[in-house]
């Protein structure tokens, strides 16, 4: 009997014994298409030889030093090279170990930000309804997704909800991309003024929304109407780029392609790209110069910040990205995906709208095309099409959102930069199986 506590506790799993390339190999020998990176995590793929020389090489010389004693080389290069390649303004970083710990971090330091400018009323985050920033109480609270929220309401820090913008649902008829942008943008200041701005203390979203709604992209416009919005209420924004940064979309930041820089941004997953749990949270000159002349300490820390084999392996993987040209890799291999995703799924009566950035898509599933009807959430849609992929050899993200109480159906794809096109061929046609399995 095993005595890991598992995700779901009725569901035996298989055992992962070996990673090649774009394949996790299981103990009976059978092969699994990495079709999401896990949830968007493994961006170099498996047994990448420079990660795991790298995270060698740094545990031969100091595995750990905690970060009340030292700095480390890993952690010093690691936070200039990311600064390096920030969108302008952002001039430190937090290293944390994960996704969660870098939302969390920035909602603490946009708190403490404000506490010591004199303005300690501004307290309120505004979150979108379809996001997900992690899963710590102060990160959950940022979510908007109702499922994972609901059981621990009562504990949530209050947020306010606006709408995602989410065009495939929420665009009206005649209305351009653009006007779509701008009238969803709108309801940040709206909001803000129904708060009243002195008690508003940031917005935090992700630029290209992930695991709760299916790489859905911004509409053109929309966050830099979000930065002036921003700016003129002297609201702090995070952007939340944990699932799609760090190359994802095909630039290393996402929000450099909407031509804006936020106030705080948080990385994970591909950073240290499965070889050792590493996040960031990277924030601007001005913030941590008002600390630093201020109480001189951020009220926040974990044993494990800036965790130096990690942040060799973060290292590691930012040289590969470069060294390899691996972002020309997920804008061309990502126009391939997207070609085979509308090849197969373009005519498909269930398949509403096909979505996303570089090597980061989507597909929503739809009872009725027509209406965009979304199917019943009795049917447990998501959880039968991960399993019939997972059956026939392929990893993907299926999941359930739900916007303005209308739950719907996506399936989220991730995979390695390192995707060739056979591969991508057979993620596609893996999918269709297992969608028409289903469906
Ligand atoms: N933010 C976003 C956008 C995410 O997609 C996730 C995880 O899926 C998180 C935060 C939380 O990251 P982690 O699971 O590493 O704590």
């Amino acid at each position: 009997m095993s005595h890991v506590f598992p995700r779901h506790c009725h569901k035996p799993l298989p055992t992962v014994v070996g990673g090649e390339g774009c394949y996790l190999i299981d103990s009976t020998g059978k092969r699994y298409l990495d079709g999401s990176g896990g949830a968007a995590v493994s961006c170099l793929g498996h047994g990448d030889a420079g990660v795991i020389a790298a995270v060698k090489d740094q545990l031969d010389k100091v595995a750990f030093a905690h970060t009340g004693f030292f700095t480390s080389e890993p952690a010093e290069a690691l936070a200039d090279r990311l600064i390096a390649a920030a969108p302008a303004g952002l001039d430190r970083v937090y290293l944390v170990s994960g996704g969660s710990e870098a939302t969390e971090s920035a909602i603490k330091l946009a708190r403490q930000y404000f506490v010591e400018t004199g303005a300690p009323e501004r307290r309120h985050l505004i979150a979108r309804r379809q996001s997900y920033h992690g899963n710590t109480l102060g990160a959950l609270a940022a979510g908007g997704n109702q499922w994972r929220r609901a059981q621990f309401a009562p504990l949530l820090v209050e947020v306010s909800h606006i709408a995602p913008c989410y065009a495939y649902r929420l665009q009206e008829a005649g209305e351009s991309a653009e006007a779509y942008g701008l009238r969803a943008a709108q309801e940040l200041e709206d909001e803000i003024l129904r708060l009243g701005a002195e008690t508003v203390m940031a917005f935090i979203a992700e630029p290209v929304v992930g695991a709760t709604a299916g790489a859905v992209p911004p509409a053109p416009g929309y966050f830099r109407k979000i930065r002036e919005i921003c700016d003129r209420y002297g609201v702090l924004l995070i952007l939340d780029e944990v699932m799609c940064g760090m190359g994802r979309t095909g630039t290393l930041f996402a929000s450099e392609q909407d031509g804006i820089s936020p106030d705080i941004a948080c990385v994970a997953k591909g950073l240290g790209a499965g070889y050792q749990p590493i996040g960031a949270m990277l924030c601007s000159g001005e913030i941590y110069d008002t600390i630093a002349r201020g109480s001189g300490f951020f009220q926040h820390g974990h044993t494990y910040i800036g965790h130096p084999a990690a942040a060799a392996a973060g290292l590691a993987v930012l040289s590969a990205i470069e060294d390899r040209g691996l972002l020309h890799n997920v804008q061309a291999r990502g126009a391939l995906l997207d070609a085979a995703l509308r090849a197969a799924f373009g005519d498909h009566p269930h398949v509403g709208d096909i979505r996303g950035r570089g090597l980061f898509r989507g597909i929503e599933l739809v009872a009725d095309r027509a209406t965009k009807a979304p199917f019943d959430p009795a049917l447990g849609l998501a959880g039968k099409i991960k399993s019939a992929a997972f059956e026939a050899g392929l990893i993907c993200y299926p999941m359930s959102g739900t916007i303005d109480g209308q739950r719907g159906d996506h399936v989220l794809l991730a995979p390695p930069f390192i995707i060739d096109e056979s591969q991508i061929e057979a993620l596609v046609a893996m999918l269709h199986g297992a969608i028409d399995a289903v469906i």
